[in-house]
């Protein structure tokens, strides 16, 4: 698994061992050094059971070393620039990173172990502002972003290995999907962070953009299930994953503080400055390929998301308080 301190990592690390693999995590070095840290949440990237290697995903000549003693069955290819906007801060680093990184795997595999199954982490802003809805594997490509065009270029390169060399490669074609181990500039942890700590006293308002903007957002453990369930099927092919339903910034606020029983509208200030400049136009999937072939849909309700991360996030307040006392 590259990626595996990341969000999805961290719930695909445990997915996997609880279904009994034996999980090696690629980890770049310096991360590596502190994996026991608590970045965003009470527990640490570091997963009881992982095998963790500090590995530079950028140097060829580490790869025929690692393919050769693992020989994996599986390969979750998870790692990248994740967060649209840093992709327009640093658009040659998003592209050395998300494209080269993605073609050094397929190109490492090709070479060393053929056999192994790869899944990628593909994402839906490669619709950009698609002007048909919902979005299905075959809905055009047209990214609006430089993130977007690195997941269409590695989409399109896992495409062509499979075809041209057999490869059992596949990209999930993923919609938003949030967790407890969202960082904080995501909107969804913004307002869970934000319930929690004005419902504890630690903070007494909160700022947002559009809150009519609207997302198709899942819960990354359900999406972690279909990346699996991608790699069992008989037949290598790239799927859509999301949950089909719309949610505005309005719904999560309404989730997130309902679960602390105030009213947002008395909390919530409007800056214009953080709506996305560019930003895509309700993307909404249609995952009924998934469902059908493989048997995967979200459990998970938008209520029950929210709920989660709030609950988490009172208890990251208990915990600052608990150590501000201590100190
Ligand atoms: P995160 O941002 O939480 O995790 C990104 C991971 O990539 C981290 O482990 C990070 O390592 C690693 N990484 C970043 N840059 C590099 C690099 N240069 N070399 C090696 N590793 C690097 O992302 P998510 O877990 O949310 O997403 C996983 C994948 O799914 C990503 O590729 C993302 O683009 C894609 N995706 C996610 C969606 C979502 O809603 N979450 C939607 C669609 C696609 P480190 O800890 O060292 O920084």
């Amino acid at each position: 698994v590259t990626g595996i301190t990341g969000q999805d990592g961290w719930y695909l690390a445990h997915h996997l061992l609880e279904r009994g693999y034996e999980v090696i995590g690629l980890v770049r070095p310096e991360t590596y050094r502190e994996l026991h840290r608590c970045r965003y949440g009470i527990e640490s990237d570091y997963v009881e059971g992982v095998s963790y290697r500090p590995f530079d995903l950028h140097c060829d000549s580490s790869w025929e070393a690692l393919l050769d003693e693992a020989k994996p069955d599986e390969f979750y290819h998870l790692a990248g620039i994740s967060f649209v906007p840093d992709s327009w801060n640093m658009p040659v680093e998003t592209i050395q990173t998300n494209i080269a990184i993605t073609t050094r795997i397929l190109e490492a595999i090709r070479q060393f172990s053929a056999e192994t199954r790869i899944f990628y982490a593909c994402s839906s802003e490669v619709f950009g502002r698609p002007e048909t809805g919902p979005q299905h594997e075959l809905t055009p490509i047209r990214p609006v972003s430089p993130y977007g065009v690195t997941k269409a270029a590695s989409h399109s390169m896992i495409d062509l290995y499979r075809r041209q060399y057999g490869l059992f490669a596949c990209s999930g074609i993923l919609f938003n999907h949030e967790s407890p181990r969202r960082p904080p500039s995501f909107v969804t942890r913004k307002i869970s962070m934000a319930a929690a700590a004005i419902a504890t006293g630690k903070q007494d308002s909160l700022m947002l953009g559009n809150i009519d903007s609207r997302r198709d957002w899942g819960y990354a453990g359900d999406f972690v299930d279909g990346m699996w369930r991608v790699l069992q099927a008989t037949e290598a092919k790239d799927y859509v994953i999301g949950t089909g339903n719309h949610t505005t910034v309005r719904d999560l606020l309404n989730c997130a503080f309902d679960r602390v029983g105030l009213d947002w509208s008395k909390y919530l200030s409007i800056d214009p400055r953080f709506a996305r400049a560019n930003d895509i136009q309700a993307p909404l999937a249609d995952a009924s390929l998934a469902r059908k072939e493989l048997g995967w849909s979200a459990r998970t309700s938008i209520q029950e998301l929210m709920q989660m991360m709030v609950d988490h996030d009172l208890k990251l307040c208990e915990q600052s308080e608990t150590s501000i006392r201590a100190a």
